[in-house]
């Protein structure tokens, strides 16, 4: 048996499951405040679901899915986003009946077979927001300013962080400028990679993501979208950009952003992270007006964002930020007689009901031991219970800053910690 991870997957140990949690927290805190709910969708889906969301010409439907047959021969497929489910799950159970909208959040992780290296792995973990049901570009502008919000309130700083607006049209302009961009292709096909070749007669705007120098050279002269929206994209997009403006949030126009997903329409955005390196996008989203209509459902326009952990992770770290530390014990109960592991016992447990993180010891260690564990995990105050007090029903309480030593009754200690950190300032 191989007992190493399966390739482009890690284990969350503590210190990373950590700051999943505080991302997590911090998440749930500040959408909640612009009216989120949270959702939870099944982490596999019936294949179609991917398929005819993102659309089969995309590099995560044609080359990067997890798809197997259950045991009743059905495809499924865990999930390599959210967005398609949560649209799914909308429309089954009609979260946004004629006029109605709903915003909601997700959390968890993904899954897509690409080569792994720094920020990129086979299992990763969103972060993202959806609204249904607004049409608005006020929504767009929101839902930006929300991903802008998010990563300040981590604390990347904004001039850490490049935020890329575009549009990509809609059902009425986009069509043309597709056709236009695989001219450009065709005419330019002995410059450009296999690939953009193939790219023509599949997606040929994903040809502007190539990483390859040639081809990118080709593809800094193609026409731009922009300069092709239709009346309507163009005014919403002009909207947006006004709303952004007024709050004061700042962005680079890139014409070329176009992102990897069929679905989107309009707007789409990504936010980069210094000190990356290649995979420095550490969130992005657009709008997708027509995702419920490709799922049978009724005209429903939607957007919305989803954020990497780990690559925000990483942005955290090359910002030097740090992750709050966890809060190991308010006190130590030490034991000073096997005799009395019975009393530090039922006293631990008196002062983690009383709300105050306890902790003693469980490996027969030494009083002097112990200490130096109470000092390992941070204890501010360590309660030692010895014969002698303990006779007299009282337990000495020591101060691991002062180091200084009182004698407090056993009756009262719970009372006492209580006190004394309620009045503590970290
Ligand atoms: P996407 O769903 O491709 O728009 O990605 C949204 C965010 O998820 C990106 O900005 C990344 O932060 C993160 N992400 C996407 N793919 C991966 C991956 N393979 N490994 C780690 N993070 C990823």
């Amino acid at each position: 048996m191989d007992a190493r991870a399966p390739k482009g997957t890690t284990d969350m140990l503590p210190s990373v499951a950590r700051a999943w949690e505080y991302m997590t927290r911090i998440a749930s805190e500040l959408f909640a405040r612009y009216g989120y709910e949270p959702i939870y969708s099944p982490l596999f889906e019936h294949t179609d679901v991917f398929t005819r969301g993102i659309g089969e010409a995309t590099d995560i439907v044609s080359k990067e899915m997890y798809t197997f047959d259950d045991r009743a021969g059905r495809s499924l497929t865990l999930r390599p986003e959210g967005t398609a489910s949560i649209v799914r799950a909308a429309l089954e159970h009609t979260l946004v009946p004629q006029g109605a909208f709903a915003k909601l959040y997700y959390a968890g992780p993904m899954f897509r077979y690409e080569r792994p290296q720094k920020g990129r792995m086979r299992q990763f973990w969103q972060i993202g927001i959806e609204i249904l049901g607004a049409a608005e570009p006020s929504a767009d502008a929101e839902v930006i300013a929300l991903l802008v919000r998010y990563f300040e309130a981590l604390s990347i700083a904004s001039t850490r962080m490049r935020l890329l607006l575009n549009s990509m049209g809609d059902e009425v302009c986009r069509p043309a400028y597709r056709e236009t961009v695989a001219a450009h292709i065709r005419s330019r096909s002995a410059e450009l990679c296999e690939e953009c070749n193939r790219r023509a007669e599949t997606n040929p705007l994903r040809a502007f993501d190539c990483k390859l120098p040639s081809c990118q050279d080709v593809m800094s002269t193609a026409p731009l979208l922009r300069d092709c929206l239709c009346p309507e994209c163009g005014e919403h997009y002009s909207a947006v950009k006004r709303y952004l403006d007024d709050i004061g949030i700042v962005y680079d126009e890139d014409p070329r952003l176009v992102r990897g997903l069929d679905y989107y329409t309009r707007t789409v955005f990504e936010i980069q992270a210094e000190g990356l390196g290649s995979q420095n996008a550490i969130g992005g989203g657009g709008r997708y007006d027509r995702l419920m209509e490709q799922y049978g459902g009724p005209a429903t326009p939607g957007l919305g964002f989803a954020l990497g952990f780990e690559r925000t992770l990483l942005a955290l770290q090359a910002a030097g930020v740090g992750i709050p530390a966890p809060l190991r014990a308010d006190v130590y109960v030490a034991c000073a007689d096997p005799s009395l592991t019975d009393a530090v016992f039922r006293l631990t447990q008196d002062l983690r009901d009383a709300e105050i993180a306890a902790e003693m010891d469980h490996q027969g260690r030494s009083l002097k031991g112990q200490l130096k564990q109470a000092d390992r995990l941070s204890a501010p105050h360590v309660v030692i219970v010895g014969p002698e007090e303990f006779a007299e029903g009282e337990i000495t309480l020591r101060d691991m800053r002062t180091r200084g030593q009182s004698r407090v009754r056993l009756a009262d200690i719970v009372g006492h910690m209580g006190s004394q950190l309620d009045g503590r300032s970290d």
